[in-house]
């Protein structure tokens, strides 16, 4: 293909793009398809010759598209949003254009510095103190890892990279039962181990963690000999939104010595509204906090942002400089590949640039409030719904309900059909959870397009559907 044929294709997609997200909401939103159906139809060796980009993209719209959930759908209230917006977009394509590779400084100056500028903007808009420096990386998966690789390095007064962890004492993470698996999955990766994270109970309005036992069991670890490392705060858990009392648990973490890390990787986005921050009051005393633009701040996937107090602990940790690597002559400029796992980093910086530019904090601030009210309007509903059970109310736009009818025995089972039916049916798409060991329906409003009809809707399709469920 020409480079001059980017022109011509590139408007086709343009229109594509246009006129698919304006009519997403007639398409069901989970695929109705079945195991295989794509497999099948795609041709199990590659073609020895270049094929046409009229054909190719005509098997785009017949194989490929028919296979997707449609997450830009604004009848998507499934897991949390992973958001897109017009400027991301755009942004994105030029990104992709320039093809450009930022892991040092020098391999390309702008990425790097538009990347300190957002993300200081970040800082701002959230009400980070001065302190917290950003780096964008691509998951909230991968700044969890680096957040405890960090925390068991400061514990084991570096000597984990060098050394490995054997003949180490055991190294102690804490979070409550409500984290996110990402955690348990970096406690695997940095040697650390299942058997050394600790799960304190939650309890209260917020399922917050108990911080009685989160001191006692570090007590009682250290008199063990084991060596405490990292508290993971939790706020806005995936399940039902469960939000950890930071300020209560930085203080306990002060007074241990031990890294504080902030997982707010939903709920982060929200704390652009003064009025939400409440949920993560004390934030400013965490060591490092981690937040997905990508999931609430209208940015394409993959875009997460990762804030530490302390950046040299950070690059101490994962920075690394073989001679083909080094920056000849230049002090004081930052290698943002030294501050994250891999070496290649995307060009991320530009769509957020593009989208907080375009949006305006004020037009941000107002979606999100939009999404709270709007959930909190609907759970209202719920509760005085004969039948329906609202099971947690609204965290910020998240909460969880369940159906139950009169006289059934297993409410479990009728709602694991229930939600069967609802994504079948492919007018709105909700996924479940378990909590106090009940299966309940979650409901998150989030997605860029939204509109509050589009809630009410879904909520007459879930009782139509309720009502004729067996
Ligand atoms: C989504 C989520 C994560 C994981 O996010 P990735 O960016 O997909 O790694 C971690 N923690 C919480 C609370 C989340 O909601």
């Amino acid at each position: 293909m020409r480079i001059e044929e980017i022109r011509g294709w590139g408007a086709k997609i343009a229109d594509w793009a246009a006129r698919y997200l304006s009519t997403v909401h007639e398409r069901p939103v989970r695929s109705p398809q079945a195991p295989g159906a794509t497999l099948k139809a795609l041709p199990a060796a590659p073609p020895e010759r270049g094929e046409d980009m009229e054909a190719i993209f005509a098997d785009f719209e017949k194989i490929i598209v028919p296979g997707l959930t449609h997450w830009q759908h604004p009848r998507h209230f499934a897991y949390f949003p992973c958001n897109s917006s017009p400027p991301s977009v755009l942004a994105e394509y030029l990104t992709a254009s320039l093809g450009v590779q930022c892991m040092l400084w020098q391999t390309s100056p702008a990425a790097t510095e538009l990347e300190m500028r957002v993300m200081d903007w970040l800082r701002q808009m959230l009400g980070l103190p001065e302190e917290f420096q950003g780096v964008i990386h691509d998951t909230a998966s991968s700044a969890t890892l680096s957040a405890l690789l960090t925390a068991r390095e400061k514990a084991l007064n570096w000597r984990g990279n060098g050394q490995g962890l054997s003949g180490q004492p055991a190294v102690r993470v804490y979070c409550s039962e409500q984290a996110h698996s990402s955690i348990d999955k970096a406690c695997w990766i940095a040697g650390i181990g299942q058997d050394n994270l600790i799960k304190l109970p939650s309890s209260g309005s917020l399922y917050g963690m108990d911080v009685a036992a989160l001191d006692r069991a570090i007590v009682a670890d250290r008199a063990a000999g084991h060596l405490p490392s990292a508290i993971v705060a939790s706020v806005g858990a995936t399940s039902v939104g469960a939000c950890d009392g930071v300020r209560a648990i930085c203080e306990i973490a002060r007074r241990h010595n031990i890294h504080i890390h902030v997982d707010a990787a939903w709920a982060g986005s929200a704390m652009i509204c003064p009025e939400f921050r409440e949920l993560w009051d004390g934030v400013q005393l965490a060591d490092s906090v981690v937040f997905n633009p990508h999931k609430w701040l209208l940015t394409n996937f993959d875009c997460t942002a990762f804030f530490v107090r302390d950046p040299a602990a950070l690059v101490k940790t994962l920075g690394i400089r073989p001679e083909y690597l080094k920056t000849q002559g230049r002090d004081g400029i930052i290698n943002y590949s030294e501050w994250s796992l891999q070496l290649g980093r995307r060009f991320r910086a530009l769509k957020l640039w593009f989208v907080i530019r375009a949006y305006g904090l004020e037009n941000l601030r107002n979606l999100v409030r939009d999404h709270v009210r709007w959930a909190q309007g609907l759970a209202e509903r719920i509760k005085a719904t004969a039948d329906f059970e609202l099971v947690t109310p609204p965290i910020l736009s998240l909460f969880s309900f369940r159906y139950k009818p009169e006289g059934t025995a297993d409410l479990d089972a009728l709602n694991a059909r229930l939600i069967q039916a609802i994504n079948d049916d492919g007018r709105t798409y909700l996924t479940q959870t378990r909590f106090q060991d009940q299966f309940v329906i979650r409901f998150v409003v989030g997605q860029t397009y939204t509109t509050e009809r589009d809630v009410t809707f879904a909520w007459e399709v879930i009782q139509e559907i309720a009502r004729n469920i067996k």
